[in-house]
C-alpha cells in the first residue's frame, strides 16, 4: 500500500504563530532521552502529545509536568496520532512497541509517520519500515546523538533514514528537540550513520583515556596539559567535556557503558555483514567488557580510564 499523503496534509495545520506546525503526536518511551524529547514536542513544538511508558509512574509524572495525556499501551497512544515517536532500548524493545500485539502498528492509520529515535540495527529499521508500508504508513529511523544534556536542552543531532518526501513532512516536528536534522539516505541510513558516530567515539575515548593515564604517570598537571593541547590537533569534544571528571575518577556524566556495548555490538554485526575492518572498535568493545566486570555498567564511556588504572 502506498504511503498516504493527503491525510497528513489535513492533519497538520499551521499554529496561530504561523511558524510552527501543530500535530497530534504520540511518544513511546520516556527514559533519560525520551522524557525531555517528548517535553520539547509539547512545549516548544506546540503539539498535542500522548505518551506511553512501560513503567506507568513515569508517564504520570510527565503528564503532571507537561500536560497532555498518558495511554495504557503503545497502540492506544498511537490511535489518533499523525506522528509517532519511539525511543526505547534495543531492537527487541522496539519490535515490542511497534509490531508487537499492543504495538503502535495495531492502530496506526494510513498516512501516519513512525519516527524511531532508538539506537538500533539498520536491519530492524528496514523490517519495521516494511510493516509500516504494508498498512499505508511510513517509517524514519532517526537515532540521535548529544546525550542527556542534548535531549534536555532540545539540541540533539538527528540522523535520519527514509524517503525524502516523508522526511520533509517529519522534519518540522523533529526540529522541536534538535539542532541538526539530516536525511542520510533510505531507511537504515540513519542507524548506519549513528554506527559511524559510535566507531569514531570508541577509538577517540580510548586515546583520551591513554593520554590522561600517561600524563598522570608522568607527573604532569592534567588540567594544564589539556588547557594547552585542547587548542591544537588533539582537541575534541570528549577532551573538553570529560577530562576534568576523568582526572577525578568520576564516571557519572554521560552515556552508560551498557548502552555503548549494545551499540558496538550492532556496529560489529553490521561490519561482519558489509566487510568493514574495525580492529580498534573491536578492541575497545572488549575493554568496555572489562569495565563492566569492574562494576561499571552504568558508568559513562570515559571510564575506559578506570580500566587502565585498575591494572
Ligand atoms: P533509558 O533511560 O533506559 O530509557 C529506556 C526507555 O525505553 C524507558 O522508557 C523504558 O521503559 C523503555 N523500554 C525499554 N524496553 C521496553 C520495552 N520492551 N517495552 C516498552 N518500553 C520499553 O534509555 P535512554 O538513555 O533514554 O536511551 C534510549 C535510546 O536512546 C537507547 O537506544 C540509547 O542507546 C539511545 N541513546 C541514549 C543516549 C543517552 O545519552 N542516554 C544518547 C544517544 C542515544 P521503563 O521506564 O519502563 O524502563
Amino acid at each position: 500500500m502506498a504511503f498516504h499523503r493527503s491525510c497528513l496534509d489535513l492533519c497538520i495545520s499551521r499554529s496561530r504563530t504561523g511558524d510552527i506546525y501543530m500535530a497530534k503526536v504520540a511518544f513511546i518511551g520516556l527514559g533519560v532521552m525520551g522524557y525531555p524529547m517528548a517535553g520539547h514536542l509539547k512545549a516548544k513544538g506546540g503539539h498535542e502529545v500522548t505518551v506511553y511508558n512501560r513503567t506507568a509512574s513515569k508517564a504520570e509524572s510527565w503528564v503532571s509536568q507537561h500536560g497532555g495525556t498518558a495511554a495504557p499501551t503503545p497502540a492506544e497512544a498511537a490511535r489518533d496520532a499523525d506522528f509517532i515517536f519511539t525511543c526505547v532500548g534495543n531492537d527487541d524493545d522496539l519490535r515490542q512497541v511497534t509490531t508487537g500485539p499492543d504495538g503502535v502498528l495495531a492502530t496506526m492509520k494510513p498516512g501516519v509517520i513512525l519516527i524511531d529515535n532508538t539506537t538500533a540495527s539498520a536491519e530492524v529499521a528496514r523490517e519495521i519500515a516494511a510493516a509500516a508500508e504494508a498498512i499505508g504508513c511510513a517509517f524514519i529511523d532517526a537515532p540521535v546523538s548529544g546525550g542527556q544534556a542534548g535531549a534536555e536542552n532540545g539540541v540533539l543531532t538527528v540522523m535520519c533514514g527514509g524517503n525524502e518526501q516523508v522526511f520533509q513532512r517529519a522534519k518540522p516536528v523533529i526540529d522541536a528537540y534538535a539542532r541538526m536534522v539530516g536525511l542520510m539516505g533510505p531507511v537504515g541510513a540513519g542507524q548506519l550513520t549513528k554506527m559511524v558516530n559510535q566507531i569514531c567515539i570508541a577509538g577517540l575515548v580510548q586515546g583520551l583515556a591513554e593520554g590522561v593515564h600517561f600524563g598522570k604517570k608522568a607527573g604532569l598537571d592534567i588540567e594544564k596539559v589539556v588547557e594547552v593541547i585542547s587548542k591544537g590537533a588533539a582537541g575534541s569534544w570528549q577532551m573538553e567535556n570529560r577530562h576534568k571528571t576523568m582526572n577525578q575518577s568520576k564516571y557519572d556524566f554521560g552515556f552508560a557503558v551498557d548502552w555503548m556495548r549494545k551499540d558496538l555490538d550492532i556496529v560489529l554485526s553490521e561490519a561482519r555483514r558489509n566487510g568493514a575492518t574495525l580492529p580498534v572498535t573491536a578492541l575497545v568493545d572488549q575493554f568496555y567488557g572489562e569495565v563492566q566486570k569492574l562494576g561499571g555498567n552504568r558508568w559513562d564511556t570515559s571510564s575506559l580510564l578506570a580500566r587502565l588504572e585498575s591494572e
